[in-house]
């Protein structure tokens, strides 16, 4: 007999970077780099301005990519192309504990990354952990109107044909889990960048993601 649970998760929607791999890896600090090194000299942003600009883009809209299509037309492909260009694997490993807790989570998991599908499976690959996930919802996938623009959560709820309710969402930036707050979904803010109303549960690492999990579907195991 199938016993009831309240409310009916469905998905989990993990952000990737930072998310996934630890910060500490220094992975987003080389493509910040990269995003600074695109600004200069291929969109021709002053190199004095380019990190001004680039922290204004973040405030702004959440991402450098939409402030600079917003401000000067540029090709997001081929952006995401340049900054990405980097190989995860100089950065960290596989991980054979994250491959293990994603093989016992119950539900559906899906990317929702602000990066890009090359980039994500990139990073997945190197983590070994690539055939957990069903689905990755990038930044072409919602029009480059990436998180926390209420219209990403809108596109991945869609897609995913569930409301809010039916997900929680981990996300080391809890300005991006607001949107998804106000959607109901269940949020799990992963690292220490600051707490906020929109943040259900606080963990130190992907790791303890697990934990909260169980505590959220206590009946399953
Ligand atoms: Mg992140």
């Amino acid at each position: 007999m199938k016993r009831i649970r309240m409310p009916h998760y469905q998905f989990i929607l993990f952000d990737l970077d930072e998310t996934l791999y630890p910060s500490e890896s220094g992975l987003m600090d080389v493509i910040g780099e990269r995003i600074l090194q695109y600004m200069i000299h291929k969109v021709g942003i002053p190199a004095d301005d380019a990190p001004s600009k680039r922290r204004l883009y973040f405030q702004k809209y959440g991402t450098s990519l939409r402030g600079l299509i917003e401000d000067f037309r540029i090709d997001p492909a081929d952006f995401m192309q340049f900054v990405h260009d980097v190989n995860p694997a100089d950065f960290f490993g596989a991980s054979p504990p994250l491959d293990h807790m994603l093989a016992g989570l119950p539900l559906r998991k899906i990317v929702f990354t602000n990066s890009d599908v090359a980039h994500s499976e990139r990073v997945l690959n190197t983590l070994q952990v690539r055939p957990h996930f069903e689905m990755i919802i990038d930044a072409h996938t919602v029009n480059f109107k990436t998180k926390p623009d209420p219209l990403a959560y809108h596109r991945a709820l869609e897609l995913l044909e569930v409301d809010g309710f039916g997900c929680i969402m981990v996300d080391d930036k809890a300005r991006n889990l607001i949107p998804a707050k106000d959607l109901g979904m269940t949020t799990i803010l992963v690292g220490s960048n600051g707490v906020s109303s929109a943040v259900d549960f606080s963990v130190p690492t992907i790791f303890h993601v697990e934990g909260i999990i169980r505590q959220l579907l206590p009946i399953e195991r």
